[in-house]
């Protein structure tokens, strides 16, 4: 028998929430973590700071979820007025904690600040709530419980409210509830657009038990396709979802790129640790944004050797090595251009592989045969380099990322070999 499906409702607090100065990438994380352990978020809820709505929120999700799981509201100053409400809401009075008056204590010390009374009060809690301590910061989390539902509170803070549900909220959930697994399968496709991919695997997608379920995620012109499977025999489950797996991965084999869950970046780093060899970049309309995805990525510096933010056209000339020519009557948007940048770029690093980017981002500078979103790329070793022009149809923050993750793409299947003609 399935165990009975858990659901989670998430409420975000802070005004600067709701007026969009602060995006709300809590819920998001926290959903992703919940979902990895089984438990479904029903609802995600962002409230400002004001007491009837937080107690509003309050009530209400308790009829759509068993676990509730609030952020923000708790600093010291006078606008978070989350943990006096649900000192009022759980019925209890505040009272000083002495662990968390000793860690806020000895945080101040090592930090050589004065501790002020407002400091002093990040240490009271609630009498009926479970204090969660917050190693990352002064405010702590509290848990509480009432009726069949637990409810807990957690500093805005990302980083703080992340580790509070790393060391204390996760493992405490899977402890109280019976979860069911959920197994995801994913693959990276690049392209064909998905109602392509929707067409291809129409028949073994219908014929999908009903507890496995296919997503299609479109991204950067790319799409995943995810297959997740829930339900409490993890062995058999996960026997059954590979199986699944591996027919997709035959049905969409000509367009596949990677089989697993990861990001160009880091699919390029991959690839490039298991043949030993390095690569660099010399961007101009990416202006290092390559370099800055693949140096996100811990340990890359054992491939990833360097960029040139080649920008002007003399940086292109005394860096890279670009004829002067070639700028003038070519352009720098074009074919020749990239294809020095990658020349010069390998000439000067010993890089074994590189990737040159050349465009026009937008919004202005786009003329009749090079309009904005015009991309050359080119990727390549010492000895062979192919080039590519690309046409991106965004804002120019959008246009670098596409340009981005299209050249690593073009890099990743030059590696493996890929016929890109
Ligand atoms: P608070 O606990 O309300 O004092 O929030 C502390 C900090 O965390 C503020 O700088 C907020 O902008 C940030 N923050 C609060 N809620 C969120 C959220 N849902 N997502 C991301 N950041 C947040
Ligand atoms: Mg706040």
């Amino acid at each position: 028998m399935m165990n009975q499906q858990i659901y989670a409702s998430i409420i975000t607090i802070g005004d600067e929430l709701l007026i969009g100065q602060t995006i709300d990438t809590n819920s998001a994380w926290m959903a992703q973590e919940l979902n990895k352990i089984g438990v479904w978020v029903k609802r995600r809820v962002a409230v400002g700071d004001k007491r009837e709505d937080i107690w509003q929120a309050l009530d209400e999700e308790s009829e759509h979820a068993q676990i509730i799981l609030l952020t923000g509201g708790l600093g010291p100053t006078a606008d978070d007025i989350t943990k006096p409400l649900l000192c009022d809401y759980f019925g209890g009075k505040m009272i000083m904690d002495e662990n968390v008056l000793q860690h806020v204590t000895a945080i101040f010390r090592k930090l050589n600040r004065p501790m002020i009374d407002r400091n002093i009060k990040q240490a009271e809690v609630p009498d009926v709530c479970t204090v969660l301590m917050n190693k990352r910061g002064t405010a702590p989390g509290m848990l509480f419980r009432k009726g069949n539902c637990i409810y807990v509170s957690m500093p805005g803070v990302p980083h703080e409210m992340k580790g509070l549900m790393q060391d204390k909220v996760l493992p405490l959930l899977q402890k109280d509830f019976h979860l069911p697994f959920i197994l995801h399968r994913t693959l990276l496709t690049a392209g064909v657009g998905e109602s392509f991919l929707a067409d291809k695997i129409n028949e073994w997608e219908i014929a999908l038990p009903a507890h496995i379920k296919l997503a299609y995620l479109p991204n950067y012109g790319m799409v995943r396709l995810r297959l997740t499977s829930t339900g409490n025999d993890e062995k058999k489950l996960s026997q059954e979802l590979d199986e699944q797996f591996t027919e997709l991965q035959q049905q969409v084999a000509e367009h596949m790129v990677i089989n697993e869950d990861i990001t160009l970046e880091e699919a390029l780093g991959k690839l490039l640790l298991s043949k030993n060899q390095t690569m660099a970049t010399a961007e101009s309309c990416s202006g290092g944004y390559i370099a800055h995805l693949l140096t996100s990525i811990p340990g890359s510096s054992v491939y990833f050797k360097g960029t040139v933010v080649a920008y002007a056209y003399d940086v292109k000339e005394d860096v890279l090595g670009v004829n002067h020519e070639t700028l003038e009557v070519k352009g720098a948007v074009s074919e020749e251009t990239v294809r020095e940048m990658l020349t010069g770029l390998l000439n000067t690093t010993t890089a074994d592989y590189g990737i040159a980017t050349s465009g026009v981002m937008g919004p202005g500078g786009g003329t009749t045969d090079k309009p904005v979103g015009t991309v050359w790329v080119a990727v390549g070793t010492r000895e062979k380099a192919i080039a590519k022009k690309l046409y991106f149809r965004f804002d120019r923050l959008k246009n670098i990322e596409l340009t981005a993750a299209h050249a690593m793409l073009l890099l990743y299947r030059f590696i493996k070999g890929d016929n890109l003609n």
